[in-house]
């Protein structure tokens, strides 16, 4: 359980604990409202068994590098945000890394260790949430006191999803850069932008395929190539075209 954190200190969703820290009670109410509706979202998409798989911390670090999930004992989420009352900064960062979570959460020993596909499906996963809040605002308690907020979600989602043009897929690498690119993706997200525009437009094509996606680490290969065996995915699946059509951001290795 989550011992050292004090009564008080914390108020609770579910199974995950808000970290209060220095957040002013705005701040706290905006990420409690956040975290409800992005909770009914991702269990529509991955089921309440997924989403309260286990004891999760949240807490805003606004000096932080960047957004994190860590394995500790209990997990929890960094954010990294000047407020956590700028909504569409804090639904895109939120929903990365509760992507993170839900992979998390169907397979513990297999998460996190292919970082390259695993990165780009929670990019892409984190815009389409984007444009799902958006669309579905009125179903935020947020909406009620700013009932026009969806506009400016999804000026954010078109604001950084533009920065994708002029990029291609990576159909072929050597072995050593597609190593390389497994260990530095999260700082070079440039790098695998059009896989990741890729994975978006299929999710915008077939929501109700998306729940898909955390299945991937059950097919990851046991000889260490760090590769998916979509052959083998496409063939457990009713979703084969769907697993087909993701399987192109994986490149063929020459
Ligand atoms: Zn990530």
């Amino acid at each position: 359980m989550v011992s050292i954190i004090q009564e008080g200190e914390y108020e609770k969703i579910n199974n995950f604990y808000i970290i209060k820290g220095q957040m002013d009670s705005i701040e706290i109410h905006s990420l409690i409202c956040i975290l409800e509706f992005l909770n009914k979202i991702f269990s529509e998409i991955f089921s309440k068994d997924i989403m309260q798989n286990e004891i999760c911390k949240i807490y805003n670090d606004p000096t932080a590098t960047c957004p994190m999930l860590f394995y500790t004992e209990p997990i929890s989420i960094r954010l990294t945000l000047e407020s956590t009352t700028f909504l569409n900064q804090l639904v895109y960062q939120l929903s990365h890394e509760l992507c993170h979570y839900a992979i998390r959460a169907n397979n513990k020993n297999m998460s996190g260790k292919l970082k390259r596909f695993e990165e780009i499906l929670c990019e892409s996963f984190s815009l389409y949430i984007l444009v799902v809040t958006s669309q579905r605002w009125q179903e935020c308690k947020l909406s009620e006191t700013k009932p026009g907020y969806d506009k400016y979600l999804m000026s954010y989602f078109t604001s950084t999803y533009a920065n994708g043009e002029g990029h291609s897929i990576n159909s072929k690498m050597t072995p050593e850069e597609y190593i390389n690119d497994n260990s530095n993706c999260e700082s070079n997200r440039e790098g695998h932008i059009a896989e990741r525009n890729h994975m978006l437009s299929l999710f915008r094509e077939y929501p109700d395929k998306v729940t898909e996606i955390i299945q991937y680490t059950n097919y990851i290969k046991k000889d260490k190539s760090l590769l998916i065996d979509f052959d083998l995915w496409s063939l457990n699946t009713i979703n084969k075209s769907f697993v087909k059509a993701l399987s192109v951001v994986q490149p063929q290795i020459v």
